[in-house]
């Protein structure tokens, strides 16, 4: 140990025992393969030996005299401090601890530090520690731990990519670069590349550029980085030439690293398609059907209505007063039958001869409405108010249609009083919810579906004329919209239509 360890004693012979006694301590110290060091009441290092100064790299008179806080991190001074004050609180005379100790170098050995008080005259006169460096077992342990972490992440991803892989949809995870950073097997297996083809490919390149723009995957994939959320309809090309249709939803996330990645799965939706498009080949026809059998019925209609007015200018003077009736009631059927002839043509024409969407100002397509309704707001004394409106997309001549035909059953079912009338839209979610609200004689709830179907109506002819295929003709155009109408009242309440309408982002205000 330390030169500073000072022999006391009084007479020549028991000098030199106890001087030779020392000396055979330190050799005994410096023999063993552990540092051993010993500390003042203070803290305060006292000796060291060989090992403790070769370990560490300090020179002996770098440490003698320093407080052993020196040579460790703040929470491990205070850590060596507690154990002192609970060894003298005690009735142990040691402990061991482990202590990571700060090398001359900057480096770090773990050591276990076996602590013992030291004690002259009954007082505590500091500690003696004989220190082994165990870094290497706990780094040999540490690699242990890690390697069992490894094995067990490695099982649990094996067990996601397990049920990711159970699942018949695509599922992937896309980086920034337009990398696919994982997937699961449906994706092979659709697309007929192997997991490490898939690896060096680029998105874009597993969709059929002559079936999809690869600008609208680009602006799909931006959408989903942008907004958190993304879908887009596009076929996959498969290695072989094929292609399929897939519908792609995503949303975004960041992964265990911080950087952005959209996660999310694909569909076949081939059957979907092919379902689609046979259900509107069957509209189309049943479209087809209508047109033609209501405009081939309109030429023997109008032979019937202009034989039944020869016959009434021809033989007029001469007819009886109950044949000139018939007559009339002839005529009358034959008025309606082209009324609701008329509009079976407009209704049919609603998909077939719908004009393209445009970007619709609802606010001006209102001013229009109402001028065309001039004669009958001004005739009932109506009020009408009409709240801001947004700008849709849609078919200008077709939603003017719907408010027209809500307008103007809200004027003719107003009852006695002068009819009010409000038109309103509020936003819900990703769509336009409008309402024109009047206060007139309402319907009864039971009613309030069958209202929408072709002819269906809830009053005579001589109580309001009309032929019961307004409101039919404003759900169809609603719902070419890809919206829904429905009416909420109480007889007597008055009556509240409403319908939405999609509120296309970055296409409306
Ligand atoms: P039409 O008005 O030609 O009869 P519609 O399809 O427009 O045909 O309306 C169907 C029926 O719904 C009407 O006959 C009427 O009974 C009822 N209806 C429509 N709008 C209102 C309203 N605002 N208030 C009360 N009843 C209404």
């Amino acid at each position: 140990m330390s030169d500073h360890e000072e022999a006391a004693g009084s007479g020549p012979r028991t000098e030199r025992t106890e001087a030779e006694a020392l000396q055979h301590y330190r050799t005994l110290a410096n023999a063993v393969d552990d540092g051993i060091y010993r500390l003042d009441a203070e803290s305060r290092f006292v000796a060291v030996n060989d090992v403790v100064v070769e370990r560490l790299g300090y020179a002996r008179e770098e440490l003698l005299g320093e407080p052993v806080s020196t040579i460790l991190a703040d929470g491990d001074a205070e850590r060596v401090e507690t154990l002192i004050r609970d060894l003298l609180a005690s009735d142990e005379d040691a402990r061991t601890v482990e202590l990571p100790v700060r090398t001359a170098d900057g480096g770090r050995v773990v050591c276990e530090v076996r602590v013992s008080l030291l004690r002259a005259d009954g007082e505590f006169s500091g500690t003696v520690g004989v220190a082994r460096d165990i870094s290497e077992r706990t780094a040999t342990e540490r690699r242990f731990e890690r390697r069992a972490n490894e094995i067990e992440l490695e099982r649990y991803k094996q067990y996601t990519d397990d049920v990711l892989d159970a699942v018949d949809d695509i599922f992937y995870i896309l980086d920034e670069d337009g990398h696919l950073r994982r997937w699961n097997e449906s994706l092979c297996e659709v697309s007929g590349y192997a997991d490490d083809e898939v690896r060096s490919m680029h998105a874009l390149e597993f969709f059929d550029s002559g079936a999809v723009d690869s600008d609208d995957v680009s602006e799909a994939i931006r959408t989903g980085f942008e907004t958190g959320h993304t879908r887009i309809q596009a076929n996959v090309l498969t290695k072989d030439g094929d292609s399929v249709p897939y519908e792609f939803y995503g949303a975004s996330l960041e992964d265990p690293d911080g950087n952005p990645v959209i996660a999310g799965i694909g569909r076949d939706v081939t059957e979907r398609k092919e379902t689609k498009r046979r259900l509107e080949e069957s509209n189309e026809r049943l479209e087809q059907f209508a047109y033609a059998a209501s405009h081939d019925l309109q030429e023997p209609l109008r032979m019937v209505s202009s034989y039944l007015s020869l016959v009434d200018r021809r033989y007029g003077e001469e007819l009886d007063d109950d044949a000139a009736e018939f007559i009339e009631y002839a005529v009358d059927g034959a008025e309606r039958m082209r009324d609701m002839i008329d509009a079976l043509l407009t209704y049919s024409r609603v998909e077939m001869r719908g004009d393209d969407f445009d970007r619709i100002d609802l606010e001006t397509l209102l001013e229009d409405v109402q001028k065309n309704l001039e004669l009958k707001i001004e005739e009932t004394e109506a009020e009408v108010t009409v709240e801001s409106l947004p700008r849709v997309h849609g078919d200008r001549g077709q939603l003017q249609q719907v408010f027209q035909n809500l307008l103007s059953n809200a004027l003719e079912y107003s009852g006695d009083a002068r009819p009010r009338v409000h038109v309103s839209a509020t936003r819900r979610g990703s769509e336009w919810a409008l309402t024109v609200r009047d206060e007139g004689i309402g319907i009864d709830p039971k009613h309030a579906d069958r209202i929408f179907e072709v002819f269906q109506r809830l009053h005579t002819r001589d109580e309001h004329p009309g032929t019961g295929i307004g409101l039919a003709l404003c759900r169809r155009i609603v719902e070419r919209h890809g919206g829904r109408i429905w009416a909420d009242s109480e007889s007597g309440e008055g009556s509240a239509f409403r319908f939405t309408l999609p509120a296309a982002e970055g296409r409306d205000d």
